[in-house]
């Protein structure tokens, strides 16, 4: 190798070593901004799989839709449509109408303590409204 063809090669080097550099940046930032995303859309959410087999609920309280839109503003923090949702579910099955009378909570394949997460959901909209 000639002098030349030496520092061509040193070029070529320093080339993909900074190349490699900003790359690496790039994923590592890319990675946080997923992970963080993640963390966000997963955080607070209620593991609920929408089965309705916790149905027949004696005052009509809609479980699985009130906990999806809890989910659903656990993941996008729009406050505007979580008021809009709650208030499209009718009076009566919302869940601020809800007992506690546990008679959902054996039902639950989850075993979500539904009466407490019916009362987070109500204390949200409070929160929001
Ligand atoms: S705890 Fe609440 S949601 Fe469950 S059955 Fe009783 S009133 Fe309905
Ligand atoms: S039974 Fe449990 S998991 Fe299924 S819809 Fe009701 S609360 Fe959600």
């Amino acid at each position: 190798m000639n002098r030349r063809q030496f520092l061509k090669f040193g070029l070529f080097a320093a080339i993909g070593t900074f190349t490699l550099g900003i790359y690496k940046k790039v994923s590592a930032e890319t990675k946080n901004s997923t992970e963080k995303e993640l963390s966000n859309t997963t955080a607070d959410t209620i593991a609920c799989t929408y089965c309705q087999q916790c149905e027949g609920c004696p005052l009509g309280i809609d479980i699985p839709k009130n906990f999806n839109i809890y989910n659903q503003y656990k993941a996008d923090n729009k406050k505007e449509n979580f008021i809009s949702a709650y208030e499209s579910i009718n009076a009566d099955n919302r869940a601020d109408k809800c007992v506690s009378c546990g008679i959902c909570k054996s039902k639950c394949p989850q075993k979500l303590d539904i009466p407490t997460l019916l009362q987070e959901v109500t204390a949200l909209y409070k929160k929001v409204k």
